[in-house]
């Protein structure tokens, strides 16, 4: 995922195998690369498998923030692996819910989830079934990995005034959401030609009508306008959101000392003398 600011270029390695935690590995992992454009040096190599969630939670919140109904304290989460705990503390902190409520077919992962939240300060709430973790919940998060046309939601189990942060459906092929719902709700998008191709979207036609957040966010065109309006953040992940996360590592690690360029590159004396570099640090 590679972007440009003009001085500044980023890119992030990431994967997406859900059949990698049955065998022990972890479903996203990714690691990203900060260089600068006028001289092509790199400047930072920084791991981003924990970025990428602290990131996707924040994007989420902050979507929420201008969709959620007004006064929403619960939240359900379906889907309670490695992004979980993320969403529910950006949740927590950035939109003020206060009640969780889990669901994942592996009961393992609720309870891991539960476990890392008991201190939050959060009421989290083990639930049976999708259902009974949607029913008073204000807000829906899905938060799956499986790569298919999934159904983790049907349209009877969304109901007016709802906003649903869709984060699983994320690459052609997957999906978590039944089409009815889409036809139902008012959906917003990072990058519409992106999100058409990976997100709950490519469910519909190519000219179905979706809002991109940024232009909510600058007020040239409405989020929430009534309370019964469902509203759908399709989250797939943009590249932006990376290309700040990593910019945000590196002006953080720029005033503690530990922000050093110099071990990422070969250091010729002379430029143009990289044999004679080799050949020295060889004792030749
Ligand atoms: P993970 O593998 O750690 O967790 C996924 C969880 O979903 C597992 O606990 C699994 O048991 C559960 N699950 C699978 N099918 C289910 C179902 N039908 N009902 C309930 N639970 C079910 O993966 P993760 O790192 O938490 O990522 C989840 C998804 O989010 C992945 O598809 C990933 O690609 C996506 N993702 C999207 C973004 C984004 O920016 N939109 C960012 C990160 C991850």
């Amino acid at each position: 995922m590679p972007t440009s600011d003009g001085e500044t270029y980023g890119f992030k390695y990431v994967n997406g195998h859900p059949k990698n935690t049955a065998e022990g590995l972890q479903t996203v992992t990714a690691f990203g690369v900060l260089a600068s454009v006028d001289t092509g040096y790199p400047l930072l190599l920084s791991e981003m498998t924990v970025l990428t969630a602290l990131r996707t939670a924040a994007t989420s919140a902050l979507a929420a923030r201008y969709l959620a109904p007004t006064g929403a304290r619960v939240m359900a989460m379906i889907g309670n692996g490695a992004q979980c705990e993320f969403q529910a503390l950006a949740f927590q902190q950035i939109c003020g819910i206060d009640t969780l409520r889990l669901y994942d077919i592996d009961a393992r992962a609720t309870d891991k989830a539960a476990r890392n939240l008991a201190r939050s300060g959060l009421t989290v709430i083990p639930c049976a079934s999708a259902q009974e973790a949607v029913t008073g919940a204000q807000i829906i998060t899905t938060c799956t990995a499986d790569k298919q046309y999934a159904t983790i939601l049907t349209d009877n189990m969304v109901g007016s005034g709802q906003h649903i942060n869709a984060i699983g459906g994320d690459c052609p092929g997957k999906t978590e959401l039944h089409r009815d719902i889409l036809l139902r709700s008012d959906i917003f998008v990072e990058f519409p030609p992106q999100t058409r191709i990976e997100g709950e979207i490519q469910q519909l036609g190519p000219d179905h009508p979706v809002t991109e957040l940024w232009q909510v966010m600058t007020g040239r065109a409405p989020g929430r306008t009534n309370a019964d309006q469902i509203t759908l953040f399709d989250s797939v992940g943009f590249a932006t959101e990376d290309f700040s996360a990593l910019r945000y590592v590196r002006d953080r690690l720029e005033d503690t000392g530990y922000y050093v360029n110099l071990d990422l590159l070969a250091d010729p004396d002379d430029p143009r003398d990289l044999f004679g570099m080799v050949a020295r640090a060889g004792g030749a």
